[in-house]
């Protein structure tokens, strides 16, 4: 017995630098130890009966395979069978086959138990087992049956065997088990004192009873131990130790962990912020012993939430001074931003304009309340799509409301699928714009308008000669063109003077253009007192029907010219045509034409209207008879 407790004494007390982390290592040396420990036991056997001597071997070599598994059990066995050969005998059998059933016993429980370290059930049985393998070799061979029989050895003997079993199993079972605790105890303290956060435990009173490296950090004292048994107030400054202690005293008397947002203000003037979980501390009674504490500095979130407050006003102002709307969707287009100004901008429907507000709704009210103008009810819907997809893709547009204003929306759809919208009142430009474009209009008519007469100028009649020209050259149409003069209107002024001149000229222009009804008929002043009337579509004809016409409309005009032996006013007409699909020709060519004509009417008395042939020119209108 004092073997077996000598060699767990060891076992638990002694630790080589073997028994470190090679968990094999660690076997063979338990085994040695044990099987050492087989050897010391059969060196010193114990005489139960005259001349019958037991021992403790099969104990140790069990309780070596029992708990330290194969390796053990059978380091242990070997050692035990080598030195027991040694010894020699007549036992040597019985001693062997102890030897092996101790061992196979301490295998097959080693593999039944359910935990490294067995419970008192399990070595309890354990033991017994080992008290019955310790008669077993009196069963098995008949030799040994003499040598055991008797309950004057079988009983002291098994007693002996299971009492000493169960003891080592115990002492062992405890051993491994205090060593799990130890180890436990050497995680749970490596993790908290790697914690980057400050945790410790205090007593009911305020003072730590233990606190982790980073508590110390926080504290700015030497090291953790420096502040086993100190308080607050050894460290802080009263203002802020009392204001900790009160935190400290309220999670006492919740009697339940409460998280305190706390500041930490320093003699150096920073400031520390912390979010601090108290929880309280209690013994294995459930009784409240302390505080658990555990704070998380948060100055930077502090800091950042701080910067980020400020940044969020700054932009905020900036946003609402600027002068245009701003306004931003999410991806399903529903309103998440807009500044003041947007709202003003659209003040029929601002009610609407606010976050969480859909773009559809917002578009249907301002046409429903006549803010948007120009949509026809039935294309609403239409309107609405378009001007949502636009939304998405992006783009500048430009619109009117109903107050006369006129609204740019400039809109980026963002990479997350929102969009960012940019309205800018553009109502002064836009009249600027109009009033220009009216200017230039104006303009273009001046630089095509002959001022006194009010037909197209010379410019402008070279321009529409040569465009028609190119469509009678494309086989479109026909063209005929008329020359006019002026009879005798050298005398006109000379007689009347240039004024009365000019007026003349202006009532010949407006018969003429009343006249030439045609929106295509295009009448010009060619120079001077000619004037000139481009027909398009007009064959050679129509085109002498309406220069008698005109001829006819200017004598009932009646325009007293005494100069003229008519007594009025009246013009000569030179007519040419190109026909539908005559060969091209240019500008000058059909003018000469018209003016070759328009000589031979002036030619043959004036007053009257004359058609260009290829041959001659041949009369086709006589004024009254009288030609
Ligand atoms: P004819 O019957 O052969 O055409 O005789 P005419 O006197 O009309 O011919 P001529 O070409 O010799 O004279 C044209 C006159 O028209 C000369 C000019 O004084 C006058 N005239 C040309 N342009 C204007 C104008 O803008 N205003 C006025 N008042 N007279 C003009
Ligand atoms: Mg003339
Ligand atoms: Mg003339």
């Amino acid at each position: 017995m004092a073997v077996v407790a000598l060699v767990i004494s060891l076992w638990s007390n002694i630790r080589l630098p073997v028994f470190g982390r090679n968990q094999s290592a660690q076997h063979y040396a338990f085994g040695l130890l044990f099987g050492l420990g087989a050897i010391g036991a059969m060196l010193i056997p114990f005489q139960l009966n005259p001349g019958f001597f037991i021992d403790l071997r099969m104990t140790l070599i069990g309780t070596a395979a029992f708990i330290g598994g194969p390796i053990a059990g059978l380091v242990t066995a070997g050692i035990t069978t080598v030195f027991r050969l040694y010894l020699g005998g007549a036992g040597v059998l019985i001693g062997l086959v102890g030897i092996a059933l101790a061992c196979a016993a301490g295998l097959l429980g080693y593999r039944l138990k359910s935990a490294e370290a067995p419970d008192l059930k399990e070595s309890l049985l354990f033991s017994l087992v080992m008290a019955i393998c310790a008669m077993a070799p009196a069963f098995i061979i008949a030799l040994a049956q003499d040598i055991y029989s008797g309950p004057q050895i079988r009983l002291p003997y098994m007693t002996l065997v299971f009492v000493a079993t169960l003891m080592a199993c115990l002492a062992l079972g405890n051993e491994i088990r205090r060593r799990e605790t130890e180890a436990r105890n050497h995680m749970y303290r490596h993790v908290i004192d790697s914690l980057p956060e400050a945790l410790n435990v205090k007593d009911r009173d305020g003072r730590f009873i233990m606190a982790n490296p980073a508590t110390a950090q926080l504290m700015q004292a030497e090291n953790a131990n420096a502040l086993i048994g100190k308080t607050d107030f050894d460290f802080y400054c009263q203002e802020v130790a009392t204001a900790f202690r009160s935190d400290e005293e309220k999670a006492l008397k919740a009697e339940i962990p409460i998280v305190e947002e706390q500041m930490l203000a320093r003699m150096d003037g920073s400031k520390t912020y912390l979010s601090t979980l108290k929880a309280p501390f209690t013994d294995v009674d459930g009784n409240i012993i302390g505080l658990i504490t555990h704070s998380r500095d948060t100055t930077d979130k502090k800091l950042l939430e701080a910067a980020l407050a400020q940044s969020d006003r700054r932009a905020a102002e900036a946003l609402s001074s600027i002068s245009d709307g701003l306004v931003m969707f999410d991806k399903d287009l529903t309103l998440v931003f807009c500044n003041e100004r947007y709202r003003s901008m659209f003040s029929v429907t601002a009610d609407l304009r606010v976050p969480g507000t859909p773009a559809a709704a917002i578009l249907y009210a301002s046409i429903a309340r006549g803010e948007f103008v120009g949509i026809p009810q039935e294309q609403v819907t239409q309107w609405v799509d378009t001007a949502l997809s636009r939304l998405r893709q992006g783009g500048t547009v430009q619109f009117p409301l109903a107050d006369g204003r006129w609204i740019e929306s400039r809109t980026r759809p963002t990479p997350e699928g929102a969009c960012f919208v940019i309205c800018s009142d553009i109502t002064a430009s836009k009249q600027h714009q109009l009033e220009l474009q009216n200017m230039n209009d104006r303009l273009s008519v001046l630089a095509e308008t002959d001022s006194l007469t009010g037909l197209l100028n010379r410019r402008a009649f070279d321009a529409v000669m040569a465009d028609e020209l190119a469509r009678v050259e494309r086989g479109d149409s026909s063209l005929s063109l008329l020359m006019i003069d002026v009879d005798y209107f050298k005398r006109f002024n000379d007689t009347y003077g240039h004024g009365a001149g000019d007026s003349c000229l202006k009532s010949v222009a407006d018969c003429l253009r009343a006249t030439a009804r045609r929106t295509d008929d295009r009448a010009a002043r060619y120079g001077g007192e000619e004037l000139a009337l481009i027909l398009p579509d007009t064959d050679e004809k129509a085109a002498v029907v309406l220069a008698e016409e005109f001829c006819e409309r200017l004598r009932d005009l009646r325009i007293p010219h005494t100069g003229s032996d008519k007594g009025i006013v009246t013009v000569s007409i030179g007519v040419a045509t190109l026909a539908r699909g005559s060969l091209p020709t240019d500008a000058a060519r059909l003018i000469a034409r018209a003016d070759e004509a328009l000589y031979t009417a002036k030619r043959d008395g004036r007053d009257g209207v004359r058609l260009w042939e290829p041959s001659r020119p041949r009369i086709v209108h006589s004024d009254g008879g009288r030609t």
